[in-house]
């Protein structure tokens, strides 16, 4: 069936774009536009064309579902079709609504005239794929909203309103509130009638006073925001050769850099992140089509750091909370921090005052379980302790109503247990939550073995609702992200020990891309919480290898920021990490009761240590189905665990490596006479995959 449909208006042609949700233009519909044009050029009762999609959407630009595949350059390809439109005779109006982006803001541009809805969204977003606009968007743009707009756009990727180019050569004319096609059938055949001579975009010139002066100053601020990413300066480079050089030879620059980018491999890692975010939200046995239950209320428990950064995640959501606590006092400081975070928000401008109390009057502060009689869902955030979330658990099955969904934020303690404590396990669900729980995009859902599928599909809309990047997990000691972290972070400890200082091993793991080296994040979340972690292991294997120096500035009380010391010192109410001498001295000291010789190590050696502990743990957990597919684990280290975009996550970085050369470097760090006996035995998904040939993703 076609996705392109002809209808005659009079003598004016109407190419209706039809390849919902955004008409993507996939072949079918690239063929189709061809087929309209030329069915009009060869009528000579038409005067002129109006191509158009939905009110939602002219078009999305690419057929995501043609990506990597031949479909997407099989002739007519994109250029072609845009091509074929500009060459016509007879003149071709945009008619401009709903999202126009990418190849779609492309293909407006190819026609001769585009008239819009001043709220339609413009966008060449290429850029956040590692790529360029590649259909001609890097020649054209600049010629008709100058080189400053056009770089702008296409640099950041980013989505305004076409009402922006108002008094540009972009747009020929606005269209407020009318009907938009009917306008654009007029204005084509006035345009006919008058016989105005076609504009084509190719044929005009790029005004700029002095080119060479502003592509200097840009090239400096682009390279200095683009740091690890090679795409926005080979922009940058496409809109210069728009000034230099004539409309086919820039169009083959234009070429030659997408081509060039193609390779990247932070474009790879780009594409991956995007694909693998799409994937998070299907479950093999759960189909899109489950039924969800409504969640129109929802109960958190603990008015801690945790619980409130979850309730404003509904309240931004427009969702009712009934927050919890033990005592008022507590219940009173979890309210004023909700509160003093919508200020924070009405500060910066995001925000306006009536808004932000709005927000804050959807609180229902509470000291008593009766009132979660009628919410559709709680979330407990209490002490991570199994004693107290037994009781809440109890309390919540006697209190709510059939079919209310109940939660938990754990992030260590067995969900199967805590479900048992109900006579409705089937209802319970994790909800893991990271801290700012109302900042970070990710949410672990844990799916206990009794977890519904429409409690696990009511809590995956539920994610998109609140805006959240939900990865599923099964049950197991610290779900898919803390598990791994446990392990990246022993690597580093350990080569604390033995002869790297925590600024190194920070630094180098930065320079690798993560937003944060492993001891600073420590210092961050807390070091008592990895050394109650370590106490419990070391009871449980008495064997296991002690990460001493970690241990003794515990025992100092060193628990990092919030103490004002840890691995580095802090001043009070800051946050950057200052040398402290005194943690050299306690390292010197561990190494010669330990004794320690220290060697020298290398970055190399901090990176894959620390990354490779990441993905031989991420392939156990692949192997145990606790993570659905290495893509979910990849945006869990993307989304909550400052891992560098641009490697694309821990899996896929493995797969970049090859699998055979991270097996090998394992070979060589457990040779390492100080390495903790079978930490590196290499996990038999990783073996058998790398002794195949193949890889994770
Ligand atoms: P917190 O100590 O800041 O807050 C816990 C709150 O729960 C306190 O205000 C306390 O008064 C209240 N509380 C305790 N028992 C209660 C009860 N029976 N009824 C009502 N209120 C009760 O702790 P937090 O950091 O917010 O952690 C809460 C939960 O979230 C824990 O399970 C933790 O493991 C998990 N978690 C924490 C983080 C983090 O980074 N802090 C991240 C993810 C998950």
């Amino acid at each position: 069936m076609s996705k392109a449909h002809y209808e005659l208006h009079g003598r004016v042609a109407v190419i209706r774009l039809d390849n919902p949700p955004v008409n993507g233009l996939g072949h079918a519909l690239r063929q189709g536009i061809v087929d309209g044009i030329r069915q009009a050029e060869e009528n000579d009762a038409v005067s002129a064309v109006v191509i158009t999609g939905s009110d939602s959407a002219f078009s999305g630009g690419a057929d995501i579902t043609e990506f990597g595949t031949p479909k997407m350059i099989a002739e007519p390809n994109l250029p072609t079709v845009i091509n074929f439109i500009e060459s016509s005779t007879k003149p071709v109006v945009a008619a401009v609504a709903g999202t126009c982006m990418g190849g779609g803001l492309e293909l407006a541009m190819g026609c001769h005239f585009r008239i819009a809805d001043p709220k339609a969204k413009i966008a060449l977003p290429e850029v956040k794929l590692g790529l360029l606009p590649g259909a001609g968007g890097t020649q054209r743009l600049p010629r008709v909203v100058g080189i400053e707009a056009a770089l702008n756009l296409i640099v950041s990727g980013q989505t305004v309103p076409a009402g922006m180019f108002m008094g540009s050569q972009l747009f020929d004319e606005f269209v407020q509130d009318g009907d938009l096609q009917f306008a654009a059938i007029a204005f084509a055949e006035k345009v006919a009638k008058e016989g105005k001579p076609l504009k084509r975009i190719r044929d005009m010139k790029v005004e700029h006073a002095k080119p060479e002066a502003f592509f200097m100053f840009a090239r400096n601020m682009v390279g200095a925001i683009a740091k690890n990413y090679p795409a926005p300066l080979k922009c940058l480079e496409a809109v210069k050769a728009s000034t230099e050089k004539s409309f086919d030879e820039g169009i083959r620059v234009e070429r030659q850099l997408f081509a060039e980018l193609m390779q990247t491999p932070e474009s790879a890692a780009l594409r991956h992140a995007f694909f693998a975010d799409r994937a998070t939200s299907k479950i093999a046995d759960v189909p899109a089509d489950t039924p969800t239950r409504d969640i129109n209320k929802v109960g958190v428990i603990g008015a801690g750091t945790m619980g409130t950064g979850i309730s404003i995640n509904f309240l931004n959501a427009d969702i009712p909370v009934v927050l919890l606590e033990m005592k008022q006092e507590a219940l009173d400081r979890g309210l004023d921090n909700i509160r003093k975070a919508y200020e924070g928000r009405v500060k910066k401008g995001k925000m306006t005052e009536d808004e932000a109390r709005k927000r804050v009057e959807l609180v229902q502060p509470s000291l008593s379980y009766g009132d979660f009689a009628d919410v559709d869902l709680v979330i407990e955030a209490v002490f991570e302790d199994m004693g107290v979330k037994e009781q809440v658990f109890s309390k919540l099955d006697d209190v709510c109503k059939p079919g209310a969904i109940l939660a938990s934020n754990t992030s260590t303690l067995d969900l199967n247990h805590i479900a048992a404590v109900t006579k409705r396990p089937e209802d319970v669900i994790g909800l893991h939550f990271f801290s700012p729980a109302n900042v970070m995009r990710l949410l672990e859902v844990v799916r206990g073995e009794k977890t519904a599928k429409d409690v696990l599909a009511t809590a995956m809309k539920l994610a998109k609702k609140i805006k959240k990047t939900a990865v599923v997990s099964g049950v197991c000691d610290g779900f898919i992200g803390n598990r791994m972290i446990g392990r990246y972070q022993t690597q580093a400890l350990l080569m604390l020990e033995e002869g790297a200082s925590p600024q190194q091993i920070d630094k180098a793991i930065e320079k690798f891309g993560f937003v944060m080296g492993p001891l600073r994040m420590a210092d961050l979340a807390g070091g008592d919480i990895g050394w109650a972690i370590r106490k419990r292991h070391y009871e449980e294997k008495p064997d296991m290898k002690r990460l001493v120096i970690a241990d003794r500035l515990c025992e100092m009380g060193r628990y990092g920021q919030k103490t004002g010391a840890g691995f580095y010192r802090y001043e009070p109410g800051r946050r950057d990490p200052l040398h402290d001498p005194e943690v050299g001295k306690v390292i010197e000291e561990c190494r010669k009761e330990a004794g320690i010789t220290p060697r020298k190590i290398s970055d190399k050696e901090i990176v894959e240590r620390c990354v490779y502990a990441l993905v031989n743990e991420g392939a156990r957990i692949l192997e145990e189905g606790i993570a659905q597919r290495a893509s979910d684990i990849d945006m869990v280290y993307l989304t909550g665990y400052g891992f560098p975009v641009f490697r694309g996550g821990p899996m896929f970085y493995a797969d970049q490596v090859g699998l055979l050369n991270v097996m090998r470097a394992m070979e060589q760090f457990a040779n390492n006479p100080m390495a903790d006996p079978g930490f590196w035995e290499p996990a038999p998904l990783l073996a058998k995959l790398a002794a195949e040939g193949k890889t994770f993703n």
